[in-house]
């Protein structure tokens, strides 16, 4: 039943799919170490519900299997006509990828209750508790790099991940958890201009970009406007770097045209509502976006990048 289900998968846009048990993750106690290191920032919801993380089948009573999927964004940075970009994951054309990806996830699920009449799923997509690239890991789609990005070999790591949790007794798959293949390369590390990256495998979130641009609330300072070149928001250096990502790489290529950041910063916010509103730009908010854009403008030239 795996191999038509991955075809079903193709067919609504997905890239990957494995199957794993629904047992505590590889790397759970990684990640609780870097919980109690305090390396995750203000992001105080990662502190809680661990026992789910642990044991995610407590997410759907008689859960059997974890179906994770990877389903991608553009390799192609978003720009302004005067030279600034948002991060790729951001997709600021498109309604925000957590309840896109949950449709498609969801038809998936559909698909499985015909094929087992009276299982139950539960689809997650960022909205549970759950250490998502550690299943997509035990199911055998690819590895974690030292960037603690998934990463697909033939394909590179410029996609989301989801989860469907269910009932269904599907076979895990066959494939055994792959080896980490970054080698001795350490592009990612020296790239990050933050140095959140500053060791393997290990993130300070409070330093990451990503983190300070769209999840910190507050004003972005002129010394993070220093390291942010001149994406306004979010930040994918170390997938930039990554040799996986290169462009021999498949993956959809999307050019995507935004206002000049000069109009946004004139943007109030129900202009922002009719053009982000709907967009993962929604989340960080119009305050927090024209707070990042001021902080790289602040500098004058901002660096490349
Ligand atoms: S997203 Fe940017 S700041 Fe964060 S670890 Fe990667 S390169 Fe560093
Ligand atoms: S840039 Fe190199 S070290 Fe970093 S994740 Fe990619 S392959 Fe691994």
């Amino acid at each position: 039943m795996i191999l038509p289900l991955i075809e079903k998968a193709k067919g609504l846009g997905f890239i990957s799919l494995g199957v794993s048990s629904a047992e505590t993750p590889p790397f759970f106690d990684q990640f609780s170490k870097w919980i109690a290191s305090g390396r995750h920032g203000e992001m105080r919801w990662l502190e809680r519900h661990m026992e789910i993380r642990q044991y995610p089948d407590r997410l759907l009573d008689g859960c059997k299997g974890i179906i994770s999927l990877a389903y991608p964004y553009s390799n192609i940075r978003p720009g302004t006509p005067d030279g600034f970009t948002a991060a790729r994951y951001t997709e600021p054309k498109k309604d925000d990828y957590h309840k896109r990806v949950r449709q498609m996830s969801r038809a998936l699920s559909d698909i499985i209750h015909q094929w087992y009449p009276g299982t139950k799923s539960r689809v997650c997509v960022d909205s549970a508790p759950i250490l998502e690239r550690s299943l997509a890991y035990a199911s055998g789609m690819g590895f974690i790099g030292k960037n603690n990005t998934f990463i697909i070999p033939g394909y590179g790591s410029f996609f989301f991940l989801a989860e469907i949790l269910t009932t269904a007794p599907l076979p895990v798959s066959e494939t055994a958890p792959m080896e980490n293949k970054c080698g001795t390369c350490t592009r990612c590390m020296d790239a990050c201009p933050s140095g959140a990256l500053d060791a393997p495998f290990s993130l300070d979130a409070a330093k990451c970009l990503s983190y300070l641009t769209i999840e910190h609330r507050g004003r972005t300072d002129r010394l993070t406007g220093m390291k942010m070149g001149r994406c306004f928001i979010g930040c994918d250096m170390c997938q930039e770097v990554c040799p996986y990502n290169q462009i021999n790489a498949p993956g959809i290529s999307e050019e995507i045209m935004l206002p000049s950041t000069g109009e946004i910063l004139e943007m109030d916010e129900s202009e922002f509502s009719a053009v982000f509103g709907k967009t993962a730009l929604g989340r960080p908010g119009l305050n927090k976006i024209k707070s990042n854009i001021l902080a790289i403008r602040s500098l004058g030239t901002a660096r490349p990048g």
